[in-house]
């Protein structure tokens, strides 16, 4: 038997934002070149990804009687590790590109060692609400993260690369970070669907009702809250119903006509600019 396909999440959002960008990328293959945003986008991806992998150690090697500046101090030098890993895991990309390892350092550096310095905070006043440290530390920490989480389900035809999960015991919450303005209240359209659809496929996955998703918009420090409700699961079938009949046509849409997407800026000439994979 033949696996049914996978429609990533992204890809949902992808159809709302532009229909035309999305069947040349996902029908016909053709990517934008790649862009130092994008490499530095993957870097961030990937210390992230790592810092989880680190964290067990890290919360263990909270003893008893450690000062919190020793604690702020060995989060950040293994944030920082994490990094240079990362950094010289693109090094073909960025010589690519014409970019130096050490550039890409000094700009992500500071981010990730505040996000060092966040999550060991985080940890030390866990430890003083709770009394616990080391290794009872870890076992009783709450929320414990889940970084860059692949999930996929063949019955809701859909995957996806949840960045950040929060564990509360046995509860499991998306939690997803935006850049952009926040709307006035609640989370923009694309958001919600994109909520929703990591809360199906984490309760899938984990076996457990979900609840709730987060949507931080770090520019206004704002923190909006998607509550999960039975029509979801429509909404999210019929999002993957959308990409699947787009995936069936057979001519290029027309331009969505928003000034700010990159593909349709580019008119006909596309062919010109976008580079076409040979395997996708
Ligand atoms: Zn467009």
């Amino acid at each position: 038997m033949v696996a049914p396909k996978l429609v990533s999440v992204t890809d949902l959002c992808a159809l709302r934002f532009c229909p035309r960008a999305l069947y040349l990328r996902l029908v016909l293959g053709f990517r934008e070149p790649a862009k130092p945003v994008m490499v530095l986008g993957s870097i961030r991806h990937k210390v992230f990804e790592e810092a989880n992998e680190v964290e067990e150690a890290l919360v263990r090697g909270v003893e008893a009687g450690v000062g919190r500046q020793d604690v702020l101090a060995s989060f950040e030098s293994v944030y920082a590790d994490v990094l240079k890993r990362g950094v010289s895991a693109f090094s073909s990309d960025l010589q690519r590109l014409g970019i130096l390892q050490s550039d890409v350092s000094a700009q992500l550096s500071p981010a990730v060692l505040e996000q060092a310095r966040q999550r060991a905070d985080e940890v030390l006043s866990f430890s003083s609400k709770t009394g616990l440290f080391g290794g009872q530390l870890w076992d009783g920490l709450s929320p414990k993260i889940i970084s860059e989480l692949y999930v996929a389900s063949e019955r809701l035809h859909l995957k996806a690369r949840v960045d950040r999960v929060e564990v509360y015991g046995s509860e499991y919450v998306p939690v997803e970070i935006k850049t952009g303005r926040a709307p006035s209240e609640g989370v923009w359209p694309d958001h919600r669907l994109q909520l929703s659809a990591y809360m199906l496929l984490l309760g899938e996955k984990y076996n457990s009702s979900i609840k709730e998703g987060i949507v931080r918009y770090v520019s206004s420090n704002q923190q909006r809250q998607v509550v999960m409700n039975p029509f979801m699961e429509y909404e999210v079938k019929g999002a993957v119903n959308d990409v699947f009949a787009l995936m069936e046509n057979k001519d290029i849409p027309n331009v969505c006509g928003k000034g700010y997407c990159t593909v349709c800026q580019l008119g006909d000439g596309f062919e010109g600019v976008l580079v076409r994979k040979a395997s996708y």
